[in-house]
């Protein structure tokens, strides 16, 4: 249940700090999207037309107000959030608004409508024009939605100050964005034009990551949920850190892209920005920032909301002691995220490394057996190799089908109706401009709006018909800027599965070593089609170390 919706006393007023509330769009899009958080939403839906002065709403699932309450919201220094005599205790406040001024500012520059619905059976309409209110019933679901148009209309100064469209509305983007990722159990959209550009699916910080960036960033991302003990001006208090840190091998060229937050409030602080900066350190490139979100929890008492008209920044009362504990806890995130990377790399790289430099890896092997009729063992040297015999019979087959397939146009199916897929909307505006890249991958696409294209042809390698979402993977691929993998690839690696050998199949001593023969002429011997290892190598020292042990306890 909300708390009363009241009129603030004169000395509390006093308390705020003043300033203009509504300088742009964006600011419209803050504000109502704080109110729609402090109504405890679960999912706010955000459309924009043109550069936001045309139209902005913002629809909640809320709690809503009742009819008398939503008449009072929209005077001045009316709040549901604070004590009428709050004084100093402003500061106090847990939600993100607390003055009681953004809906009268928002009046004050534009015509609003708001419809909201506390549950009730008959919910409120209620539209602000020229100052002039007009009360109606109307039909709504529990939440509230407002719709503010024609902002500035009397204000050409104001108007004259906006940048062009694309601009204003990167502003609102970047705003939703940095919401997106402070709330990340939130479910937000955000649409220019009735275009969706952003969607997260209140998930979790990863999801919240895929939504506003894609599923790439997403994937090599570090969670961070850490709370420790940091020095404060009385005492010590425990400091709540929580976010996610993209790889430092995806940097951005500005620091936009490091969102900060405070108590899950969005704030523009250099000084906690700078300090996730620095937590990365020497693992960025020079001149390159990194993208993360970091929501950054002070002990109770440390954080002053009440500093600054837009609320975009806040005062940090343990600055120093916060800032450290930032830098340190972003840098150890990354350094054992690092260190588990650094670790699977090394395989690889050994794998790649060892295939380039022999001409046949496999030449001097001698096979010696088998164990359960799955890994053929062989010795090489001070080695002993276990060969997973299906896996490099994969490997074997696939590369001869790509040797039988390539360089022949990619045949194709017409899906007729054509099937339609839903992407990220990053990905939906490269479509278009890839189209050609598409078509010589076997993909034949129409951009149809709204994150969805319109797939009416797919690729049909040796008789197989790939799926339509595959282009969803495609167009991931064009958008982190990688070549898309070839669809036949896919399709030859299941194909190269079905004849394979399977486990238990018993291979003899002259069968066994021509596999092996045959995977040594692979270009990559060393996994199958799937990315699994063919090959797995114990040295001789590795059994001595573990017979060692062994023997010292009999000794
Ligand atoms: P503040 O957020 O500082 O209280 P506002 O002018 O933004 O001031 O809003 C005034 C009041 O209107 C809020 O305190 C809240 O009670 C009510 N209100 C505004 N937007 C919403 C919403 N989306 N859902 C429910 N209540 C709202
Ligand atoms: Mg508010």
């Amino acid at each position: 249940m909300p708390d009363q919706l009241i009129r603030l006393n004169e000395a509390t007023v006093d308390r705020i700090a003043a300033g203009e509330v509504i300088s742009r769009p964006a600011r419209v899009v803050s504000e109502l999207v704080d109110n729609a958080l402090d109504a405890g939403a679960s999912k706010i839906e955000i459309a924009v037309d043109g550069d936001g002065t045309d139209r902005i709403r913002v629809a909640d699932d809320g709690h809503g107000l009742t009819r008398e309450d939503a008449s009072l919201a929209v005077e001045r220094h009316t709040t549901s959030k604070l004590p009428a005599d709050a004084g100093d205790r402003v500061s106090e406040v847990s939600t993100l608004g607390f003055r009681g001024e953004a809906l009268a500012a928002i009046c004050d520059c534009a015509t609003v409508e708001i419809v909201t619905s506390d549950g009730d059976a008959v919910g409120t309409k209620l539209r602000v024009e020229n100052s002039e209110l007009t009360v109606s019933d109307a039909a709504r679901a529990q939440g509230t939605t407002i719709t503010v148009t024609d902002l500035f209309a009397d204000r050409p100064a104001r108007r004259e100050s906006l940048a062009a469209p694309a601009a204003e509305f990167g502003r609102i983007s970047d705003r939703v964005a940095a919401y997106a990722l402070a709330r990340p159990e939130v479910r937000f959209s955000l649409s220019h034009d009735g275009a969706t550009t952003v969607t997260t699916a209140g998930d979790g910080r990863r999801d919240a990551l895929v939504g506003v960036y894609d599923a790439t960033v997403a994937r090599q991302a570090t969670v961070v949920e850490h709370a420790t003990d940091i020095d404060t001006v009385d005492g010590t208090g425990s400091l709540d850190l929580r976010g996610i840190l993209a790889s430092p091998s995806v940097t951005r060229a500005s620091r936009e892209h490091v969102r900060i937050a405070v108590d899950g409030r969005p704030v523009a602080d250099t000084g906690l920005s700078r300090a996730v900066i620095d937590g990365y350190g020497s693992l960025l490139p020079g001149d390159q920032y990194p993208i993360a979100a970091l929501d950054v929890r002070p002990p109770a008492g440390g954080v002053d909301p009440n500093v600054h008209p837009a609320k975009q920044q806040i005062g940090l009362r343990d600055r120093d002691a916060i800032e450290s504990a930032v830098e340190d806890a972003v840098s150890s995130a990354l350094s054992t995220a690092d260190a588990r990377r650094a670790e699977a790399a090394a395989t690889d790289l050994t794998t790649e490394l060892d295939a380039v430099d022999r001409a046949d890896p496999f030449a001097d092997l001698r096979v010696i057996g088998a164990f359960r009729d799955l890994y053929l063992l062989c010795e090489d040297d001070a080695e002993l190799l276990v060969v997973d015999q299906h896996a490099a019979h994969e490997r074997v087959n696939y590369e001869r089908l790509q040797a039988a397939v390539d360089d022949t146009a990619i045949p194709t199916v017409t899906l007729d109706p054509p099937a339609s897929v839903s992407v990220a909307p990053a990905a939906a505006s490269l479509a278009d401009a890839h189209a050609d890249l598409l078509a010589n991958l076997g993909f034949d696409i129409e951009l149809f709006g709204g994150g969805t294209v319109r797939v009416s042809s797919v690729p049909a390698p040796l008789g197989r018909t790939a799926d339509a979402d595959a282009v969803r993977a495609t167009l991931d691929a064009i958008a982190a800027g990688e070549t898309p993998d070839d669809p036949r690839d896919a399709l030859l690696a299941e194909v190269a599965c079905h004849p394979s050998l399977k486990a238990g199949e018993q291979l003899s001593t002259e069968e066994a070593e021509q596999l092996l023969a045959r995977l040594g002429e692979c270009e990559q011997p060393f996994a199958c089609p799937h990315g699994r290892p063919t090959i797995c190598r114990i040295d001789e020292a590795t059994l001595a170390a573990g017979f060692d042990r062994e023997s010292t306890r009999f000794d």
